[in-house]
């Protein structure tokens, strides 16, 4: 019947794609009394996750701890991961301790919500004819579940890669012990590095010139008529995005004159000028696009300016710099998100095998993980067994693995820009234009990344050897 609707009115034909969306979930929609009931139990559903973030958010109160100046400051959420970072290793400690402390004396009510989480999960989507709270979650996006397997699969495969770095990390501070608290801080110092929003600007030019003129152009356009707001200002919220893109995308940023600030402003251009393109190709109804290929874009720019950076940089203290900087990307979004995807995964077989998820459970399991993924030259201290109590991701429904394929897809695309020329920004620029036309993992293909193969991540974990050779015979 629908078919005889296209035939008929031609002016349907572009609402296809929007239609066959709707129906492909056709085997998941139920009675109307029976989707009824499933509507009013929504917000119960979101209990586990608010109790958590109030949790988290409102209540929990951390310890004071001694700074590096010798003041009296307390923990927060917003200054843990500062303290981590400190040159001081008494302070990191210090911080670990009364963060982690806190969270103990919780894990048996931690454990509940989380639980309580992934049986609301699993409830949900057996309801509506799902084997498993994973395929009920990636089928929303049309992401195939073997894409979350063998991303499991390549990143156990490379583990020791991640081992090696710890080695070398323990060398470069000197310990003769690497604690959970000595992952975060610096093992080189950011060198000469000044970067004025005029000269980020320049260089970050510079860098994705090989994406062709017409990217350029938009990017200068954005540069040069005020879609950014540029520095941190008194009641502005921290951090930086973009948002939107119907009159153009607008881009907030923190900028700090560092290296990192350029980064991140390399990154949030990405986003905007995907969806300058998809906006502007797209009819409305395509023009956003899914959270599995957004981080693409941004981290793809990250990626080209990182090489051209490299490429353009011979002091051997700032070359050290970045690749130091370039491996925490892969050991914090490559390495540690599939880690929390490993654990979502278990955690939800656990529970549909019948087992209830107890704090003795939880922690043990992912002690586990954390000695696998970070091997023997760390010293997996007990107290990051509750870890997993301070990540809000958790809540988030199988949602932390894309950041891992994101970066894959990303490496992968920008080795291709800069290896082939002009027809891979052919095929990139097609990608960025696609919004949500396709699914994901069909859109990755027009620009040439299979996601549904693990040959992205697994080139992307294979460029780590030379780079930690390098940083080796830097230090
Ligand atoms: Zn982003």
């Amino acid at each position: 019947k629908v078919e005889e609707f296209y035939q008929e009115e031609k002016g349907l034909e572009l609402y296809r794609r929007h239609i066959e969306s709707q129906r492909r979930m056709k085997p998941h929609v139920l009675s109307d009394a029976e989707e009824r009931l499933l509507a009013a139990a929504g917000e119960m559903a979101s209990a586990p996750g608010n109790i958590n973030s109030t949790l988290n958010d409102a209540d929990i109160v951390f310890p004071e701890i001694t700074d590096e100046d010798g003041d009296k400051v307390r923990v927060t959420h917003g200054n843990f991961i500062p303290f981590m970072q400190s040159k001081d290793r008494r302070v990191r400690k210090e911080a670990f301790d009364s963060l982690y402390g806190v969270y103990e004396q919780f894990k048996n009510t931690s454990a509940s919500i989380l639980h309580a989480q992934v049986k609301q999960l699993q409830f949900f989507a057996k309801a509506k004819k799902y084997n498993t709270a994973i395929e009920a979650a990636l089928d929303v996006t049309e992401v195939p579940v073997s894409v979350y397997h063998s991303l499991i699969e390549a990143v156990n495969k490379n583990l020791p890669y991640l081992h090696r770095y710890m080695e070398i990390r323990k060398k470069a501070l000197g310990v003769e012990e690497l604690h959970m608290y000595d992952l975060y801080t610096p093992i080189i110092e950011e060198a000469d590095s000044k970067v004025s929003f005029e000269e980020a600007k320049k260089t970050i030019i510079e860098a994705l010139r090989p994406m062709g003129e017409d990217y350029i152009r938009i990017l200068e356009d954005g540069f040069n008529n005020r879609w950014i707001d540029v520095y941190e200002n008194e009641g502005k919220r921290s951090g930086a995005y973009s948002s939107g893109a119907s009159v153009h995308p607008y881009v907030l940023m923190n900028y700090a004159d560092t290296l990192d600030s350029m980064f991140t402003l390399a990154h949030e251009m990405g986003h905007a000028l995907h969806s300058y393109f998809s906006n502007h190709t797209q009819p409305t109804i395509y023009s956003d696009y899914v959270i599995f290929v957004a981080e693409v874009a941004s981290t793809c720019n990250e990626n080209l300016l990182m090489q051209y950076l490299l490429k353009n940089t011979t002091d051997k203290k700032k070359r050290a710099y970045l690749i130091n900087h370039l491996l925490e990307n892969y050991r914090t979004t490559l390495f540690r998100q599939t880690m929390f995807a490993e654990f979502e995964l278990m955690i939800n077989t656990k529970a549909e095998q019948g087992e209830t998820l107890t704090a003795d459970m939880l922690c043990e399991m992912y002690r586990e993980l954390n000695e696998k993924y970070y091997g023997k030259d760390v010293v997996v201290d007990d107290k990051i067994a509750i870890e997993w109590a301070r990540i809000p991701h958790f809540y988030y429904n199988y949602y932390v693995f894309q950041y891992a394929t994101g970066y894959s897809a990303a490496v992968a695309l920008s080795n291709r820009i800069l290896t082939e020329g002009e027809s891979a920004v052919k095929d990139y620029l097609k990608f960025l234009s696609g919004g949500r036309s396709a699914d994901p993992i069909s859109l990755l293909k027009i620009a040439g990344i299979d996601m549904s193969t693990s040959k992205p991540v697994e080139d992307a974990l294979k460029k780590l050897g030379d780079l930690l050779d390098e940083l080796e015979s830097l230090i």
